[in-house]
């Protein structure tokens, strides 16, 4: 039997929300951030073109704040995104504070413009490398607290339940070795679930177990229908979706199809900068072909840009087109939509408190409503910091007791050798992709979404022979956790009988504010679904 470590405060995933709390918990008790893989490994190490923060005064938070109503289509739940515009200035001061380095011109800070946005408002470091340099700046701090301790490449797999309270979390490091870890709160910030369709800009650390082991400890999902995908992944074959950060359309890139022509003129007004959700749709369907499954090329197009440096302003995106033989000032860059954010997750109130007592969650994994059916360009890294801070001062005024973890079963050895488990776990997911990609991507249908729900519940049971006779491991508990979100957003869409932002329904095209200006509300272990307004 492993012996049973003890923390105060129990942080799934060491991304923005994540430090961000354990920094406002660190100076009330012993903090463990558990991370799956290095600590900079996460959707934040990657966030591109910026943050977006009002930080002119009371008339640009009132602008900031009907931007990201106007893009939530009519779903944004007011309270949280007034906290975020509110208290956002704040906390971007703090970490500038800290230590973060943001672009300047001497010593204004330089502020770019993206899609959705009234005004310029997005803050950038080292050109397009901003959730680099946030992480960064927070892991610096939260390195040099005594009190935060980071167990790196571990993966928590299941959430302790006694009387009623999160008393606990069972822990697998990379050798295979599990351990029990007592706590008085566990906060989950542990990202989104973008591997959950085949195309992501998400790392592959984004499989949705913060969201899955949430649903299995009895924690409500909301608005798992609206996952946003964004319009310019690079789309080269066998090449990752790199993301082409909205950015560039912010400063003045256009898209076109395969015969030239500049075809946002036909879908919205606001052309390339409409939200996420239009452009992304519109993307999609000048890239279908003329036979189902076929394809055409769609690009992105810089190459009338001038008096700016591209490759000084976007040195990441440059450099990794470089490494493609493209160029943004020389070339068309081809591009397809890829799953980028979950809009939807754990359902949290406004300080991030659960259903569950002693669980909180934070980030991109939970869920308040601010994004409404389709998140403002670089509201995200926003939210981490907002709501991460927001979650670590519930805890502390919650004032938890620490309950009795007890101890777990003795970790069953394998009746199986490794490689058969992994070639039945690839299939599954393989299967699981081609299903979500087809049913329940940009657009979809009733018999689709039920064609999807069927081969989920296939993948479901498939999954269970391999959790019978295999050890835990990461890739199992990974796939789980995708299979999980998966359920979640098939039955959310399926019962979303309308079309509004990232959710496209081709049988009900239209927004029926009557019936559905409402958040859905996901409970798995009843596996019902309820829509209330908030
Ligand atoms: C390519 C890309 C570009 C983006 N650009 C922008 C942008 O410019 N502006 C913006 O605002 N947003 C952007 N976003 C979105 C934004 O980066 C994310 O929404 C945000 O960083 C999420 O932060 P988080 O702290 O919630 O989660 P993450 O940063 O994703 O961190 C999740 C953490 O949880 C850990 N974890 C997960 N499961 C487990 C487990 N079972 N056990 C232990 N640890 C676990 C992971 O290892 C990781 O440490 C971008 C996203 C991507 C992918």
């Amino acid at each position: 039997m492993n012996s049973i470590a003890q923390t105060d405060f129990l942080v799934i995933g060491a991304g923005v929300a994540g430090l961000r709390a354990a920094l406002e918990l660190a100076p009330h008790g012993l903090v463990l951030v558990v991370t799956k893989e290095a600590v900079r490994e996460s959707n934040t190490h990657y966030a591109q073109g910026g943050i977006a923060v009002a930080m002119e005064g009371s008339e640009d938070v009132a602008l900031h704040l009907e931007d990201t109503i106007v893009a939530g289509d009519g779903l944004v739940a007011h309270a949280a995104a007034e906290a975020l515009v509110n208290e956002g200035p704040l906390r971007v001061a703090e970490l500038i504070e800290g230590g973060a380095n943001f672009d300047r011109e001497g010593d204004t800070l330089l502020r770019t413009r993206e899609a959705a946005h009234s005004r310029p408002r997005i803050l950038h470091a080292n050109g397009d490398a901003t959730g680099a340099e946030i992480g960064r700046a927070l892991a610096e701090l939260a390195r040099k607290n005594a009190n935060i301790r980071f167990a790196e490449w571990t993966t928590v797999t299941n959430l302790v339940i006694a009387d009623g309270y999160v008393a606990g979390a069972d822990l697998l490091d990379r050798d295979g070795k599990l351990e029990r870890v007592a706590t008085r709160a566990v906060l989950i910030a542990a990202g989104g679930a973008g591997q959950v369709y085949s195309h992501t800009t998400n790392p592959a650390v984004a499989t949705g177990d913060g969201v899955a082991l949430a649903a299995r400890a009895g924690a409500e999902l909301a608005d798992m229908e609206f996952y946003q995908f964004h319009p310019t992944a690079l789309a080269l074959p066998g090449v990752p979706a790199f993301l082409l950060s909205e950015a560039l359309r912010g400063e003045g890139a256009y898209l076109r199809n395969d015969r030239g022509e500049r075809f946002m003129e036909r879908y919205d007004k606001r052309l390339e900068l409409a939200p996420r959700d239009v452009v992304a749709r519109a993307v999609f369907r000048e890239g279908m072909g003329a036979a189902p499954g076929e394809t055409r090329p769609v690009y992105l197009d810089m190459r009338h840009v001038a008096g700016i440096d591209l490759h000084k302003r976007f040195p990441g995106i440059s450099g990794f087109l470089a490494q493609h033989g493209l160029d943004l000032h020389r070339n068309q860059i081809p591009i397809r939509p890829a799953a980028h954010y979950m809009m939807g997750g754990i359902r949290i109130d406004l300080d991030g408190r659960t259903n569950v007592r002693g669980l909180y969650a934070a980030g991109e994994a939970a869920c308040t409503g601010l994004h409404g059916a389709n998140r403002l360009a670089s509201n995200s890294l926003l939210e981490g910091l907002v709501f991460g801070a927001r979650a670590g001062r519930a805890i502390l005024a919650d004032g938890l007791p620490q309950t009795n973890a007890g101890q777990r079963e003795p970790a069953k050895q394998s009746a199986m050798p490794i490689e058969p488990i992994e070639t039945i776990l690839g299939a599954i997911l393989r299967e699981l992709h081609q299903r979500m990609d087809h049913c329940a991507g940009l657009v979809r249908e009733d018999a689709g979404l039920r064609e999807g729900l069927a081969a989920q519940a296939r993948c479901s049971v498939k999954l269970n022979e391999p959790a019978q006779v295999s050890a835990p491991s990461r890739r199992l508990i990974e796939a789980q956790s995708l299979c999980l979100v998966a359920g979640a957003i098939l039955r959310s869409a399926l019962a979303r009988t309308e079309s509004r932002g990232a959710h496209f329904r081709a049988d009900y095209p239209q927004r029926d504010d009557a019936h559905f200006r409402k958040h859905s509300v996901y409970a798995p272990q009843q596996d019902a679904i309820r829509f209330e307004a908030w």
